[in-house]
């Protein structure tokens, strides 16, 4: 028996990316679809504007929209998890009256930094899954919400944590972010033809803090931040999918170019060990070119969900520096709600 799925958001960009990547998923079946008032009652094709390569599957396109409301959502079908990738403004109470009863896994800000919900990468925190008992005692609720990072945040944090056996003190990342980030229809041609945009509202401080909760540690009770020092800068670049990082690092036990490149290749995660359907065979690769990792040729690296490392030198300032990327919508949204449900339903939770 799969477990029934409903889709917060579904007409967007992450919703699509979720539909993409629930077809023939192993443990669960989409359910419900649900949008804006502008989208209820219409059938998914003609409410939604598919933007992605692969074809709308046919039994999703003759679904029925509805709205976010728990009642209509109810009304379409059974559910026994909900994604919800609505916008952080209307997120907050909606994915409240949805965990009441369900466990809800969302893409939106709204909850990350709260201190009984858990910011999961399954390969960093795994650990960080047990707020949930936390949060359903203080709450009263029967589901939960657990919550992903800000897409930017999470390739950052996945190839932070092995650095962090070398003492990691200091980290300043620069991002050239693609437009899917902004959702559809985004931000204006006219702004970024043939431009880049530095500048992504409240992106550098949600890198700065989120990265702290995801890399911090579980006494059982709360997440203790490390001491860690991050500054970002952030900015729109004229790239469909991927997101580019520089990334600098100030590693107090001085480790070589060959044992930093070894920690990335060698990080896995409790996904890879328990073999979870989404979780990519290797988080990090590394690539040797001088001139890699690129958006175009390494997006799709691991189905999208592995976060590709290069160009790992010595920084003159702190102590190493690299360039990472990932896809932000499979590994930086719908992907990795996916993994965290994934981990949640083989750990018990849901
Ligand atoms: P998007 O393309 O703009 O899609 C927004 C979705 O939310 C659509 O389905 C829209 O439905 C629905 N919606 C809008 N207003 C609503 C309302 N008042 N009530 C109910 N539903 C409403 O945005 P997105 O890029 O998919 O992002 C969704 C969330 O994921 C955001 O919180 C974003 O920050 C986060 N996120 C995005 C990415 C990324 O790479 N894009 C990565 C990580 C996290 P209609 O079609 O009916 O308007």
């Amino acid at each position: 028996m799969k477990r029934k799925v409903a889709i917060l958001g579904a007409t967007g960009t992450v919703g699509q990316r979720f539909i993409q990547l629930l077809q023939r998923h192993p443990w669960f079946e989409i359910s419900v679809l649900a949008a804006s008032e502008r989208s209820a009652g219409r059938k998914y094709h003609e409410a939604c504007n598919w933007i992605l390569e692969s074809e709308m599957p046919d039994d999703i396109s003759e679904m029925t929209v509805m709205d976010t409301s728990v009642k209509s959502v109810e009304k379409a079908g059974n559910v026994d998890i909900v994604f919800s990738s609505l916008p952080a403004e209307v997120a907050g109470p909606v994915e409240e009256e949805f965990a009441k009863k369900y466990p809800v896994f969302s893409k939106a800000s709204a909850h990350r930094l709260e201190k009984d919900v858990p910011l999961m990468i399954p390969e960093v925190n795994a650990d960080h899954l047990a707020l949930i008992p936390i949060q359903k005692r203080t709450r009263s609720w029967e589901g939960f919400i657990s919550t992903d990072p800000n897409c930017s945040t999470i390739q950052l944090a996945i190839t932070l944590k092995p650095l962090m056996k070398f003492n990691l003190k200091k980290v300043v990342v620069s991002t050239m972010q693609a437009v899917s980030g902004a959702g559809y229809p985004g931000v204006a041609s006219m702004d970024i033809i043939d431009n880049v945009v530095p500048y992504i509202s409240n992106e550098e401080k949600k890198m700065e803090s989120e990265t702290l909760k995801i890399l911090g540690n579980f006494d059982g009770v709360k997440v203790c931040s490390p001491n860690i020092a991050i500054s970002a800068s952030c900015s729109r670049v004229n790239v469909k999918d991927g997101h580019l990082e520089c990334v600098f690092v100030e590693l107090e036990t001085n480790p070589s170019i060959r044992e930093v490149k070894e920690a990335f290749e060698n990080f896995r995660g409790e996904p890879q060990e328990l073999k979870l359907p989404s979780a990519p065979e290797n988080p990090i690769i590394v690539r040797n070119e001088l001139n890699r990792p690129q958006p175009r040729f390494d997006r799709d690296a691991g189905g999208g969900m592995s976060i590709v490392v290069g160009r790992i030198r010595r920084d003159s300032v702190l102590t190493i520096k690299y360039i990472c990327l990932g896809h932000n919508t499979v590994r930086g949204a719908a992907g990795a709600a996916l993994l965290s449900a994934e981990l949640a339903h083989k750990k018990g939770y849901v």
